[in-house]
């Protein structure tokens, strides 16, 4: 990272990089305090943009101290299933893959189950983010005051504060611990996901099970979920989209080996696993049409807990959040939740920076914290993916004994 030109800090804008859920949401929350700040973003508007969706817990009351105050009712239309508010208390029941019998189901409180997608298209209202800019380098002011985004396109922008809000795969974190030690750290299991619509019979009787989402850990040591992913018309079983995967231990040197396989390969692989499977699994993946949506995903983590991952953030001038700081495996369904934790205190931090504390102590006092909160979850998502994937252990996990809580 080169030294830049002088910048002035005062009324420079808090740089954001990557306009994910955390990147909006923190955009949101400093725009709320009157903070100024510029969003940029590699890619076009919701081109080629991957959707899932997720289970927000804990994590809301953050969201909603971000978002507008008049916003929040909005939420319900982000949800998997607009036409219905979150059911409190529900329950997230295990089955066992096999034969279907409930080996675990646990309530859950205010769960709301939200489209990435429409989150993101909620909250980039009235924000000033910059599509098709990806982020390249950084620099530092010779007088230690700002901050340089470098972009692909040759174009640069100075701000008070960069925060790298760019993913799991993260250009800011590579930018400052180096492209090894910041690169993410593969693990040996990995999923295929399968996204479609069904005939109407079958559309009801796949959405029998559970109305968004059930869980599954099969004794062949495979785990699967089975989710609604988006329902259009409520009274129309032909406009509901599922998305649900299989997931089984591979190790890097068969990831590598199959690397190259199609779309078509990747769903007759997962309909032959699921031969094996109870429904709605079983049935799912049969009547899965040749053109089904497939996306097949090797499993990734990245921990900033681990010796040599301590990055500087030269005086308080650039920091990380959401995956880019912490990414962790999903099975728990946490990663949502802690970044935006994330976007509520560095919102926090930037705040009593404005009134004065010092920069460099209040971005050291969010690291530390977020470095604590998050490494260890980091940690405990991936022996949590272990443990399901392996039969024998699978009563034992921490999935079973903790449910979706906050992991203290
Ligand atoms: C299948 C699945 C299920 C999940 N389920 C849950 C769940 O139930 N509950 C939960 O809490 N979490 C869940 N998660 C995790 C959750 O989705 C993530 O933690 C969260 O979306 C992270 O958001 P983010 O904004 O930090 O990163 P991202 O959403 O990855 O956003 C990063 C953004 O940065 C942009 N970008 C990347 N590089 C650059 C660059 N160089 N320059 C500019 N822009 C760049 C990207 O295009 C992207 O828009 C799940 C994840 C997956 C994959």
């Amino acid at each position: 990272m080169a030294a830049a030109s002088n910048g002035v800090a005062n009324e420079l804008p808090v740089l954001v990089v990557g306009s994910g859920s955390t990147g909006l949401a923190l955009a949101q929350g400093l725009r709320k305090e009157g903070l100024r700040c510029i969003v940029f973003e590699k890619n076009a508007p919701a081109v080629g943009e991957r959707d899932w969706s997720m289970g927000l817990h804990w994590g809301a009351p953050v969201l909603k101290s971000l978002m507008p105050d008049e916003w929040w009712p909005r939420i319900q239309q982000v949800h998997a299933d607009p036409s219905e508010p979150p059911k409190d208390p529900d329950t997230l029941k295990f089955v066992q893959g096999d034969n279907g019998n409930t080996i675990a189901a646990f309530p859950i409180s205010n769960f709301y189950r939200l489209r990435r997608s429409k989150l993101r298209q909620l909250l980039s209202e009235e924000l000033d983010v910059r599509y098709e800019k990806r982020l390249a380098n950084v620099s530092f002011a010779a007088d230690g005051k700002s901050v340089m985004a470098h972009f692909t396109d040759g174009t640069s922008a100075t701000g008070s504060i960069l925060v790298g809000a760019d993913g799991s795969r993260s250009t800011t974190r590579q930018c400052l611990l180096g492209p090894e030690l910041g690169k993410i750290n593969r693990i040996p299991y990995c999923a295929t996901f399968i996204e479609c619509r069904y005939p109407k019979e079958q559309a009801l009787f796949l959405r029998s099970f559970h109305s968004l989402y059930l869980a599954t850990a099969h004794p062949d040591n495979f785990m699967g979920f089975f989710a609604t992913q988006s329902i259009e018309d409520p009274d129309d079983p032909t406009t509901w989209t599922f998305k649900f995967y299989i997931s089984w231990r591979s190790s890097l040197e068969e990831q590598e080996a199959t690397a190259h396989w199609t779309d078509a390969q990747r769903l007759a692989q997962a309909k032959d696993f699921a031969k094996k499977f109870c429904d709605p699994w079983k049935s799912a993946y049969e009547w899965a049409p040749d053109n089904a949506g497939v996306w097949y995903m090797g499993m990734t983590e990245w921990d900033p807990g681990h010796e040599g991952h301590r990055w500087d953030n030269h005086h308080g001038l650039i920091t990380l959040v959401g995956d880019a700081a912490h990414p962790m495996t999903y099975q728990r369904g946490q990663g949502l939740n802690h970044s935006l934790t994330d976007a509520g205190n560095l919102r926090d931090a930037l705040v009593k920076i404005q009134q004065g504390a010092d920069r460099k102590q209040a971005i050291i006092d969010f690291e530390e914290e977020m470095i604590k909160r998050a490494g260890d979850e980091v940690r405990s998502c991936t022996l949590n993916t272990a443990l399901l994937h392996d039969w024998e252990k699978v009563k034992n996990s921490p999935f079973y004994s903790k449910g979706m809580a906050k992991n203290h």
